[in-house]
This record gives C-alpha cells, structure tokens and sequence, in this order.
C-alpha cells in the first residue's frame, strides 16, 4: 500500500520521532502550523477514526494527552489545538489515522474557523435526537 505514515512507521521514509510506544509513532510534522506541532500516527493502518477500534482510539489520545504536556513544557505555549481530521472536506491529506497536536501562540498565523453556520433551535434538537437513536 502506498502509504506514507506506513512508511514512516516502518522506517521507510525518515521521520523526528519523539515518543514511540506498541501502537503509536509521534512525530513532528513537516510543514509545521507553529513550532512543536506533532502527529500522534497510529501504527496499524485504518483510514480514520470511524474505522479504528475504540480501545486504540482511546490510547490515541492518551499519548495525545502526554505529547501536550511536552509540548507545553518545551514550547512555552498559550494554548494547544488537538484536531484530527475526517475525510477530504475535513481537510484529510493522510488517510491514515493520526492526531494533531499544535502549539498556540497569542499571536501566531494558524486559522481555526468554525464559520458562519446558521440554523434553528428546532433542527438543532432534531439532529440531536436522530444522532442519539443511531448511538
Ligand atoms: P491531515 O491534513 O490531517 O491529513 O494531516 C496530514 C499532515 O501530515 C500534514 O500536516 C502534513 O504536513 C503532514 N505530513 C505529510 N507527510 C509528512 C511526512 N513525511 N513527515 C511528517 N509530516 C508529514
Ligand atoms: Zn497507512
């Protein structure tokens, strides 16, 4: 498969590794938003979060949540964004399961928009309920 965190796992393509474990790679990021922005890459193959077992997805963010703390200590940050992307439209360019962790600044470049999106009460709680009767 041609797959670049694969072959950042098995060594094939060079990587800063900075914490490793049995199903985890951490690495810094190539194009980096800010200083210290890291990628939690689960070392089993699966798309997305969707298709990943629970138990993994939990241990994901656990070392996501130990990586923070790092990068906080080391970078001196305001703030941390942990974002995990889904798919084209979520801005998904690795399909391969992976965890951001980006350092904040006061005054840093990185864009976060959440939009404009409007809509009514009514809906809000329609979807609520149409997304709790498929949990
Ligand atoms: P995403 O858009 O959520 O799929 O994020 C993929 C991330 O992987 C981007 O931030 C890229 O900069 C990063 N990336 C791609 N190739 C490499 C690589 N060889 N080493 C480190 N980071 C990479
Ligand atoms: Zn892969």
């Amino acid at each position: 498969m041609d797959c670049v965190f694969c072959k950042i796992v098995e060594g094939q393509i060079p990587s800063t590794t900075i914490f490793e474990d049995n199903d985890f790679k951490v690495i810094l990021d190539i194009s980096p938003a800010n200083l210290g922005h890291s990628l939690v890459i689960c070392k089993h193959h699966y798309e997305n979060l969707i298709e990943m077992p629970e138990e993994l997805v939990g241990k994901g963010f656990i070392v996501a949540k130990k990586v923070a703390k790092a990068i906080k200590e080391a970078t001196n940050c305001d703030g941390i964004n942990i974002l995990q992307n889904n798919g084209v439209v979520a801005g998904q360019t690795v399909f391969h399961f992976h965890i951001h962790i980006i350092p904040r600044l006061e005054k840093d470049s990185v864009k976060i928009d959440f939009g404009d999106f409007k809509t009514e009460s009514e809906k809000i709680i329609e979807i609520g309920e149409k997304i709790k009767n498929n949990l």
